[in-house]
Formats: C-alpha cells, sequence, structure tokens
C-alpha cells in the first residue's frame, strides 16, 4: 500500500520485529511460542509508540549528589481489544507498570453490520491522557474507529493504536475516521479476504494465542460469509476510491 498517504501510520523498519514476525506467522508455531511472540513484540512496538510521550524535569537524588532526571508526563491507559488484544497488555504493562488498564467489549451487529457496545465500564471522566488501543491484528478497522469514538466522547486527549499486522483496508477505515490516531504496526499485508482475514496475515490472532481452534468463534472470519464478504467489499470500494 501507499503509506505516504498516511502520515499517521508508523510501521517498524527494526530487524528484530521483523524476525519475530516472521516466526508468529509460521503456521507450526504452537499456542505457547505464539503467546511469548505477541508479548515481545507488543513490548518493541509499545517502546516505538511511545517515543514522543512528554517527559517532566524531577530532580533524582543518585548516591553521590543530587541531578536533573525526567518523568513521564501524561497518564496512560491500555484499551485491549477482546480478546486477542489482551496477550499485549502484560507487555505493556511492563513497559508502564503504572498505566491502567481499561476493557471495552465490541461485537458487530449481524443486520446493520455496525459495531455496537457490549461492555464498558470506563467512569465518567477521562482518568488519563494517552491511550493505547491494543490489537494485534487492525483488520476492517470498524471496532478500532468505533473504539476511538468512544474514547474521545470519555475525554481521551490522545490516541494511539498498536497493533501487530495491519490490513490496508483497515488502515484506511481508521484513518478517514480518525486521522489524528498514530497506528503503530510491524507490517502492513496485502488485503482482507473475503472472510475478513488479512492475507497473509496468521490467521485468527485469538484462536493461535488461546488454541481455540476447534470451538466457534466472535473473531472476524467466523460471521456468516456473505455478510463478512459484503463488508470487506465495501472496504476494498473505499480504499480504491470507488463509489
Ligand atoms: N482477526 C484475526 O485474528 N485475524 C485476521 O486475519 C483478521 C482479524
Amino acid at each position: 500500500m501507499d503509506s505516504g498517504r498516511y502520515p499517521n501510520l508508523h510501521v517498524s523498519q527494526h530487524p528484530l520485529v521483523a524476525h519475530k514476525l516472521a516466526l508468529l506467522r509460521d503456521r507450526g508455531t504452537e499456542p505457547k511460542k505464539f503467546r511469548e511472540l505477541v508479548r515481545e513484540l507488543s513490548w518493541l512496538l509499545g517502546y516505538e509508540a511511545m517515543a514522543d510521550l512528554t517527559t517532566q524535569p524531577i530532580t533524582v537524588e543518585t548516591p553521590l549528589e543530587p541531578m536533573a532526571g525526567a518523568e513521564l508526563e501524561p497518564k496512560v491507559g491500555l484499551i485491549p481489544v477482546l480478546r486477542a488484544g489482551l496477550g499485549m497488555v502484560d507487555a505493556m504493562l511492563e513497559l508502564m507498570p503504572s498505566a491502567e488498564v481499561w476493557h471495552i467489549g465490541l461485537y458487530r451487529d449481524e443486520r446493520s453490520l455496525k459495531p455496537v457496545e457490549y461492555y464498558n465500564k470506563l467512569p465518567d471522566a477521562a482518568t488519563v491522557q494517552v491511550c493505547l488501543i491494543l490489537d494485534p491484528m487492525l483488520a476492517t478497522g470498524g471496532s478500532s474507529a468505533a473504539t476511538v469514538d468512544i474514547l474521545k466522547h470519555w475525554g481521551a486527549a490522545r490516541i494511539k493504536q498498536v497493533s501487530l499486522i495491519a490490513a490496508p483496508e483497515g488502515v484506511a477505515t481508521l484513518s478517514a475516521a480518525h486521522p489524528d490516531v498514530d497506528i503503530h504496526v510491524a507490517a502492513v499485508d496485502r488485503a482482507l479476504n473475503e472472510r475478513g482475514y488479512i492475507v497473509p496475515g496468521l490467521g485468527d490472532a485469538g484462536d493461535r494465542q488461546f488454541g481455540t481452534f476447534a470451538g466457534p468463534s466472535s473473531e472476524p472470519g467466523h460471521d456468516p460469509a456473505d455478510e463478512t464478504a459484503e463488508v470487506v467489499r465495501r472496504l476494498q470500494r473505499n480504499l480504491a476510491g470507488e463509489p
């Protein structure tokens, strides 16, 4: 995709990210190793995503003398997209132990095909300034755009999306709805297929983390195929600039 069209899109160029991503994609990577890689990649992408957070000066007492140090200024909130985003939380908490973790649950309504909120315990006023939405796969972008709507309404001043892999359709949808949201990813893949999977991708990030290969799932790709295919066709028309 033409990444230059999206100044808010940041694709990691780090060799460790590329190496770990290839291992993550491999169909032979089992859930235990898959979870470890999600954690390690989240750590690396989180580090990059937070490079522009502001600090304020503090004084630190070393054993020898006082000196000028720095302290992270904004309060940070982590918003994992259920369920696959849960595997990204621990790594982010290692980076920022004082971050708050807030859960928002969305599903897609079968008639309107719009995301519907089913879980939201956010307090009335925002308790953090910077929010990181965590979702390994930025696929259609619908849930992310809806989550950003909720967080902006809540009062979050700055919002970033951190994903391992994005589809061009997801980047286009989220950027069109919220051009101010930075998107940090390890890779942008070729496209969405008619079942809503990112290709080449890595399959279902939830199933691969949690070992749930047999059961029904709320993840994209498990909707009735014609409904998902219609959403994908619409997104692809939008991306191509067609009406
Ligand atoms: N969610 C996934 O887990 N995988 C995809 O390819 C798309 C959405």
